[in-house]
């Protein structure tokens, strides 16, 4: 090996550094030589050792995340120095430290070095400039990434905005296709009916029948495809008046008044007659409380309770909102799923497919309602969230939907015009 002169070696590294204080720190520095492949620091490892490059190159690296496993910071070669951080700092190793070939570096152990560093003003301005640069370096660096990475997001947000609209596009113009048809079929289907001879042949009459079921399951499947793109695509005309939650929960209960027979689900209310009026398009909630209602029916086995209840909320700065809670004691839903069922078309895929009967237990549906109730109760300013313990079909943890809605102030005149 070379015989190197560690003084000589510091010397270049260290302008201005007294003689004494250079002895000092050849004096206790040791050329050592590594293997190709060695890890000298290890980002957040404690570290005593101060290192100076004679030969060969290190890489200064950050593992970030799976996509950008390894990140080089810095191709350090000769004369550069490197593990100076942690020291001053008395803290982990900021980065890590490897080779790809072999090195030779001198090394000077913490003690040795903070002693001559606490009396020596060169050693110090050396130090302050030294971190300086690497602080700026990271930071141009971070920069650098947040900007590349702002304009990957910006893009990626633009393609989803774009695919969105064509899928919305898409829905809205197969809801209104569907539409005509099912409507000339509806009508034949009526006409078949009350025909005669169809009504006189008992095997004729349940057929037709059986063709208008379907038809009005279609219809209705169909509507709830124009309501989403109704709503997604931001037409929805609202007229708000003075509505009353309680009466508009009591027309989703008349409307399930077969299916809880049926199902033997009991249905309460609480809370709700005490409730103030909101200003709302009682159509359009209508609709939110239909779905999560009708949700709770098909989510529930037999047997189990439903229970709507509401309270008045106090809001930040004063305001006020009502919130209502549709509670099961139905099969529950996983936390995984709480955001995401509330998009169009979600399914958590614990459904099965009934072909008949919307309200039986997991009935399945086109996995829009939770999308329009949504949509519904934005646009009254409000929101709709989900808690559940979890999904367990024999524990029965239910399910706890909460719509929370704004009061709107009271303007006179104003309640009763046409919004766009
Ligand atoms: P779907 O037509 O499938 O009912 P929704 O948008 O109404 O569509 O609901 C999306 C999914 O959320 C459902 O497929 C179901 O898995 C889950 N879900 C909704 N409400 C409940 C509930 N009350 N209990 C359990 N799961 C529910």
């Amino acid at each position: 090996m070379t015989d190197w002169d560690p003084k000589e070696l510091l010397r270049p590294a260290f302008p201005g550094l007294e003689e004494s204080d250079l002895a000092e720190l050849a004096s206790v520095a040791e050329i050592q030589r590594y293997p190709g492949g060695t890890i000298l620091c290890h980002e957040g490892a404690l570290g005593d050792t101060f290192y100076l490059i004679v030969e060969g190159h290190a890489d200064v690296i950050k593992y970030l995340d799976e996509e950008n496993p390894r990140r080089l910071l810095h191709r350090l070669g000769p004369g550069d120095f490197f593990g100076e951080m942690a020291l001053v700092q008395g803290g982990p190793r900021t980065a890590t430290v490897d080779t790809d070939g072999p090195i030779t570096v001198l090394e000077i152990h913490r003690d040795a070095f903070m002693r001559v560093l606490t009396r020596s003003a060169p050693l110090s301005i050396r130090m302050v400039l030294k971190v300086t640069s690497r602080l700026r370096d990271a930071d141009q660096t971070a920069i650098a990434d947040l900007r590349h990475k702002n304009q990957e997001l910006r893009r990626a947000y633009h393609n989803l905005e774009r695919l969105d609209k064509a899928k919305a596009d898409f829905i809205g113009l197969v809801g209104h296709e569907l539409r005509t048809p099912l409507t000339v079929m509806s009508g034949y289907a009526n006409m078949l009916k009350v025909d005669e001879r169809v009504q006189e042949e008992k095997r004729l009459s349940t057929l037709s029948q059986g063709i208008l079921v379907g038809i009005d399951r279609m219809q209705n499947i169909v509507d709830h495809i124009l309501d989403v793109s109704r709503i997604d695509s931001a037409v929805l005309q609202m007229r708000r008046v003075p509505t009353a939650v309680a009466v508009l929960i009591k027309e989703v209960e008349s409307s399930f008044e077969s299916a809880l027979r049926e199902r033997q689900l009991t249905f309460h209310s609480e809370g709700l007659s005490e409730l103030p009026f909101i200003m709302a398009d009682g159509d359009l909630l209508y609709k939110a409380f239909y779905h999560l209602v009708m949700n709770a029916v098909k989510y529930t086995p037999d047997g189990g309770s439903i229970t709507v209840s509401g309270r008045l909320v106090q809001e930040k700065e004063g305001d006020e909102a009502i919130q209502i809670i549709v509670s099961d004691t139905g099969i529950g839903i996983d936390a995984e799923h709480h955001e995401l069922i509330f998009e169009k078309f979600y399914q958590t895929g614990e459904v099965m497919l009934h072909s008949s009967g919307a309200t039986k237990f997991k009935g399945g549906g086109p996995g829009l309602g939770l999308s329009i109730a949504k949509g519904a109760i934005a646009a009254h300013g409000g929101d709709v969230w989900v808690e559940s313990a979890g999904h367990d079909e024999q524990v029965l943890p239910g399910s706890r939907f909460y719509v929370r809605l704004p009061l709107y102030e009271w303007k006179e005149g104003k309640a009763f015009e046409e919004e766009e």
